[in-house]
C-alpha cells in the first residue's frame, strides 16, 4: 500500500492496473473507497490526472473535486448512516500526505470511533489580535503578488 519514489498506486487505479471499488467516475475524476477506511463508506475523490498536491492543483480541476466530493457527501452519508463527515485534504509531508496524488477523502464519522482530527489544536496557544491581523495582512499581500501562479493542466508533468 506504500509509495514507492516514481511509482502512483492512484494512476494505476485510474489506468484500471490495480483493484479498486469504483464510486462514481467521470472525464477528469474517479471516486473510490478507501482501502483502510476509518469507518466503511470512507471515499477518496481523485483526479485522473496526475498532480501531486492541493499546491499543484489547476483551480477547475480542483473545483471541479470539490463539486464531485459535495454530490457524494449525502450518498455516503446514507449510506453509512454516519453522525458527521470529515472532509480531509492532506497536502505536503509535514501534513501527514501518504499518497503524492491529490485526493479528497469524504470520511463518515460515529461518536466515539476513535479517530482524531479535533480542533482548535489543544496544544495550540491564542495569539494576540496584532499578530492575527499582521498574518492575515501578510496572506492579502502575497494575494496580490502579480508573480502568483497555479499551474495549468499542461504545465504539470503526469507520472509515467
Ligand atoms: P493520505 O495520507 O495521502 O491523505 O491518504 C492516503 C489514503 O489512501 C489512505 O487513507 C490509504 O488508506 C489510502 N490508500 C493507500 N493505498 C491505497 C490503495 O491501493 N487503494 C485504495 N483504495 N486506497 C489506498
Ligand atoms: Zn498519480
Amino acid at each position: 500500500m506504500g509509495t514507492q519514489p516514481g511509482h502512483c498506486i492512484f494512476c494505476d487505479i485510474v489506468k484500471g492496473a490495480a483493484e479498486v471499488s469504483v464510486c462514481y467516475e467521470d472525464t477528469e475524476s474517479i471516486a473510490f473507497m478507501d482501502i483502510q477506511p476509518v469507518n466503511a463508506g470512507h471515499v477518496l475523490v481523485v483526479s485522473r490526472q496526475h498532480f501531486e498536491s492541493f499546491l499543484d492543483l489547476p483551480k477547475s480541476l480542483g473545483t471541479h473535486l470539490f463539486e464531485v466530493a459535495m454530490e457524494l457527501a449525502p450518498a455516503i452519508r446514507k449510506v453509512s448512516g454516519a453522525d458527521g463527515m470529515n472532509v480531509i485534504v492532506s497536502s505536503g509531508a509535514a501534513a501527514g500526505q501518504d499518497v503524492y496524488h491529490f485526493h479528497i477523502h469524504l470520511i463518515p464519522r460515529r461518536q466515539g470511533d476513535g479517530f482524531d482530527v479535533r480542533l482548535p489544536f489543544a496544544e495550540a496557544d491564542v495569539p494576540d489580535r496584532t499578530v492575527l491581523d499582521m498574518t492575515a495582512a501578510r496572506i492579502i499581500g502575497a494575494l496580490r503578488d502579480p508573480t502568483r501562479t497555479r499551474p495549468t493542466p499542461r504545465q504539470s508533468a503526469a507520472v509515467p
